[in-house]
């Protein structure tokens, strides 16, 4: 399993497409460096780790990709700053006039669109009738080349890409040619392993570090004598006698809030194991009938959108 928990820098982009704040990370273009991703460049502070940061979290199933482009590369030197350009396929000159085959469609005389104007009337060369609608008098008939350096004509170039930064041309035997991709969340990835990637061990580390005894994901038996499972908890004492019992569940929005439905469900289950304190940490936002009711049920809400928000919420919290 990939570390995710250990990467700070995926925590980082984990945190800005779970806050909404980037939906689909799409490269952008510069003619120097290519296709780049500005952001990760930014997270890593390093552009030459890019490539692999993102696709190893794309092996580990965090991104998904969709095809962006694809890039045609210099074989000479490696730059992808490359025009297209289309040939002659006699001289292989890339001198050539593109122009439009016109039919009359009365008399059936097809010609270049040139030789059908005169000034600005379209008038058939061979019966002279002037010719006023497109697709009832006349109609485009294909595409037409002729060659300015060999004056051959032909209706399919061929094609050959300049390099703008070498000056080398290069066939599309010679180059080659490499995906790019926008990335967005998986969609696999599931809230649950999600929370728990990006939420749960740095709150876990929290509480250590503040002395408590932490469990994760763990199970409490009730005074009704049922099982109650909450994503942390944390106690002081030892596991015999507890102190100081706090339970923490994480809620995560498929759109931009979370609804009161977990806070209720926590309700039910703090009522029945009766903790000194309850959390419930909304990722990002918890709607207000949601807070309304925690406070109710006098249950501590947290909204979050990183890590680091969450464990300064409940040092704060746990002050009081
Ligand atoms: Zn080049
Ligand atoms: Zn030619
Ligand atoms: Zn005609």
């Amino acid at each position: 399993m990939f570390e995710l928990d250990q990467d700070r820098n995926s925590q980082v982009l984990l945190s800005k497409f779970l806050s909404g704040e980037i939906k689909t990370l799409e490269p952008v273009y510069d003619s120097q460096g290519g296709y780049r991703y500005p952001l990760i460049e930014e997270i890593l502070g390093d552009a030459s780790q890019v490539n692999s940061f993102l696709s190893k979290l794309f092996d580990a199933g965090i991104l998904e990709k969709t095809l962006f482009d694809k890039v045609i590369i210099c074989p000479k030197c490696n730059s992808t700053n490359i025009s297209f350009r289309y040939c002659c396929p006699f001289c292989k000159s890339f001198d050539i006039q593109k122009s439009s085959l016109v039919e009359h469609v009365k008399c059936g005389y097809m010609d270049l669109e040139k030789n059908f104007r005169q000034g600005d009337k379209y008038v058939c060369p061979k019966c002279h009738e002037e010719m006023r609608k497109i697709d009832v008098d006349y109609r485009k008939a294909g595409v037409w080349c002729t060659c300015i350096n060999c004056s051959k004509s032909f209706d399919i170039p061929v094609s050959e890409h300049f390099c703008r930064n070498c000056n080398a041309t290069s066939t599309f035997e010679e180059a080659s040619i490499k995906e790019v991709y926008s990335y967005t969340l998986s969609k696999d990835v599931k809230a649950d392993s999600l929370q728990s990637l990006f939420l749960i061990t740095p709150i876990q580390e929290f509480f250590v570090k503040e002395g408590f005894t932490v469990m994760s994901p763990a199970s409490l038996k009730g005074k009704s004598g049922a099982k109650h499972s909450f994503d942390i908890i944390a106690h002081k004492g030892d596991v015999d006698n507890p102190q100081g019992m706090i339970v923490v569940d994480l809620a995560t929005s498929t759109g931009d809030v979370v609804s009161e439905q977990p806070v209720i469900a926590l309700f039910a289950k703090v009522f029945d194991v009766s903790p000194e304190k309850a959390y419930l940490i909304a990722i990002p936002k918890l709607n207000e009938n949601g807070k309304r009711m925690a406070e109710l049920y006098n249950i501590h809400t947290i909204e979050v959108e990183n890590p680091k928000e969450a464990t300064n919420a409940l040092k704060e919290s746990l002050k009081k």
